[in-house]
């Protein structure tokens, strides 16, 4: 049997099938631009899963459940995504949507949950932990985050919880499309990031890829937005460590493929700043690991739902 997991970025949305050991056999992304509205979002998916079955070879039998990770707040109980700020989405009726396009087969299999959720649960199953508190911090479009205490995913009333970018660390700071000021996301996201690279004079084309290469090549500006962005990442987790002291934090998107050239520096910025400075036992800060490829934790993890 397999399963099919579906992310829902602020970017793209990424489905793959994922068979018993958690390998993804086949995947497939659509630009979220292309698709922005819910009706044409949920047409899109549905077109999407059937693509994969086929390209896959599966049929309805063979797929055991669909899982859908959205950014935002989503209603368990009805199905609705209450509010996503990347997406603009308002009170959407997502899931029963698109489990109406699906078909009563699949769509009966169709369950969803918040994408940072789905990627932290992922996380914590494929990498084997058992601590009583983790915390799961993805750094993308946005920043997500995924707390599961006791091996159960916090959700909190409304199903809200962990909704960490959204924690301001500037209150005077810059305008959050949340209607906020000085979010963390807005400041130690991967599109902060790139943001603050470009403000800094680098090329309108940066990406990920491009910048990290001009911080390996030592440019001297790359170097110093770097500086900047670790600042920023470490008060924000420094907040999150001080209120949850979870015996493991994960940090994961597409952006720690580069942890080598910051992680360190997040580590003895956190360690000298966070409350328990002084206990002999401290947060551990990880790059996500159960799941090799950092592109795929969003899939896999909406598969395990
Ligand atoms: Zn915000």
């Amino acid at each position: 049997m397999y399963r099919i997991g579906i992310d829902v970025g602020g970017t793209n949305i990424a489905m793959g099938v994922v068979d018993e050991s958690l390998k993804i056999i086949k995947k497939n992304s659509i630009k979220t631009k292309e698709a922005a509205e819910p009706e044409a979002m949920i047409a899109a998916i549905a077109k999407g899963v059937k693509d994969l079955m086929a390209e896959a070879g599966l049929k309805e039998d063979d797929i055991e459940s669909i899982g859908v990770g959205v950014p935002g707040t989503a209603e368990l109980d009805t199905g609705r995504i209450m509010y996503a700020n990347n997406l603009g989405f308002e009170e959407v009726p997502f899931l029963p949507k698109l489990q109406e396009a699906l078909g009563d087969e699949l769509g009966s299999r169709t369950v969803f949950d918040n994408d940072a959720n789905a990627a932290a649960l992922g996380e914590y199953v494929a990498g084997g932990y058992k601590v009583p508190v983790f915390l799961m911090v993805t750094l993308g479009t946005g920043i997500g985050g995924g707390i599961i205490i006791d091996g159960k995913v916090l959700r909190g009333l409304n199903y809200a919880a962990a909704e960490l970018g959204h924690m301001s660390i500037n209150v005077e700071g810059c305008d959050c499309n949340c209607g906020r000021k000085g979010c963390f996301e807005d400041y130690a996201s991967a599109t902060a990031l790139i943001e603050m690279a470009k403000a800094a004079g680098l090329p309108e084309d940066t990406d990920g890829e491009k910048f990290f290469a001009l911080v390996k090549e030592g440019n001297e500006t790359a170097g110093k937005v770097l500086d900047k962005y670790v600042f920023y990442l470490s008060e924000g987790l420094i907040n999150l460590i001080n209120i949850l002291q979870p015996d493991v934090l994960a940090l994961s998107g597409g952006i720690t493929r580069a942890a080598d050239l910051f992680l360190d520096d997040v580590r003895k910025r956190v360690s000298a700043g966070v409350y328990s400075r002084s206990s002999s036992k401290n947060t551990e800060i990880i790059v996500a690991k159960g799941i090799p490829d950092a592109g795929d934790v969003g899939i896999i993890g909406a598969a395990l739902i």
